[in-house]
């Protein structure tokens, strides 16, 4: 294994059934079976019968993968970053400064291109104490839209996540054609909490700070071998949720021969094509996604919208789903392929 130590704090967030085992319960940061969405004039919550909404410590749970490695013979770990990777005769050839090695097989999770008409997803989030907040938040916030728009050609939203009894994470996101300085993301999110604060904001009170940036849409490997992770489409194009995902590819590679499982996207036909008509309706106008999100949220249960966001649905779930969506955006982006 190749590449820097990858110290980034990073929250990542899942659903999952509720009576299939977790894999990673020493990781878990917390879990809900509520989750809601915040408009101007109201809220939305929903109730996971089926689902929980579960949020990982992505930093320890790298951490312990690559110590379980380490345990094994096998295994090699050089800590630096790759400067070039060539394929050769039969092989592959990577260097970094310090060294030159050669592998029959090479997977690569560098980060990938991407492709024409991929929308971002952009996120800046801040960890404070949550007694700094007016109101005591029990459930995740998935989106909330009390703040006016601000970004043109994005539409923006804040996530906040109750982390623990004392912390809460705010994070301020946008879907958007190009991205946008980080610091304007981390301004949007401290305003969502001057706006909810209980007192005076201070910056002594963030703890700590997490960002991003993930493809919604198609993606280009940039480099020889087998791309693996948002390299090779584990992001959910719909929403860049790209834990999921990578869990399927990586539970395929024990059922198939060959790579093909973890080196393809892991959704399903169904939902490939409902991502693709959504995000070009998106691409078009990102700011209608807010009457596409009410109008989804209020028309489907928890454990329906769980559902579609793990690609755990069918045609007539499908079905529903777009008897929910405003018609005229969705009819036009079918009949015209632009982009
Ligand atoms: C802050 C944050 C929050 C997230 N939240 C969620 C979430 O809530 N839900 C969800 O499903 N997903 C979330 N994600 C996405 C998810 O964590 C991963 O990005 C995803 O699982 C894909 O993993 P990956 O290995 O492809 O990419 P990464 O995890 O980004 O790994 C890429 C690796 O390549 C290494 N690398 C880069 N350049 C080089 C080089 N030159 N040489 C060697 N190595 C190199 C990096 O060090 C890194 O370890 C989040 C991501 C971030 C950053």
């Amino acid at each position: 294994m190749i590449g820097p130590t990858d110290n980034r704090v990073q929250t990542i967030c899942t659903w999952r059934r509720k009576n299939e085992p977790t894999q990673h319960a020493e990781h878990i940061i917390n879990s809900w079976d509520r989750w809601q969405f915040s408009f101007s004039d109201h809220v939305e919550t929903h109730h996971g019968n089926k689902f929980l909404y579960e949020a990982i410590n992505g930093q320890s749970l790298k951490k312990s993968l690559e110590l379980r490695l380490s345990e094994s013979e096998n295994f090699t770990r050089l800590v630096e970053p790759v400067d070039r990777s060539q394929a050769a005769d039969n092989c592959f050839e990577v260097a970094t400064e310090n060294a030159i090695l050669t592998a029959t097989n090479l997977f690569d999770s560098r980060p990938p291109k991407f492709g024409h008409g991929t929308l971002v997803q952009q996120f800046f989030g801040i960890v404070v104490p949550s007694n700094c907040l007016r109101e005591k938040l029990v459930h995740p916030r998935l989106m909330d839209f009390t703040l006016p728009q601000q970004f043109d050609g994005a539409l923006a939203f804040t996530y906040i996540l109750p982390l623990t009894a004392e912390t809460v994470l705010i994070e301020a996101t946008i879907f958007a054609r190009t991205k946008v300085p980080y610091e304007a993301l981390r301004s949007m999110a401290i305003e969502w909490l001057v706006t909810n604060a209980g007192g005076e904001f201070n910056g002594d009170m963030v703890l700590y700070e997490e960002s991003g940036c993930l493809p919604m849409g198609n993606v280009v490997p940039l480099f020889p071998g087998h791309p693996i992770g948002l390299a090779s489409g584990s992001a959910r194009p719909c929403s860049g949720y790209a834990l999921s995902g990578l869990q399927r590819q990586l539970s395929g590679l024990s059922h198939e021969n060959g790579y093909s499982s973890v080196t393809c996207s892991p959704y399903s036909k169904l939902s490939a094509w409902m991502d693709r008509i959504f995000l070009r309706v998106l691409n078009r106008e990102p700011q209608i996604g807010l009457s596409i999100f009410a109008a989804m949220t209020h028309g489907l249960t928890g454990d329906r919208f769980a559902g579609f966001m793990t690609d755990n649905f069918n045609a007539v779930d499908a079905l529903r789903l777009i008897a929910t969506l405003p018609k005229y955006p969705f009819i036009d982006a079918v009949l015209k392929n632009d982009i």
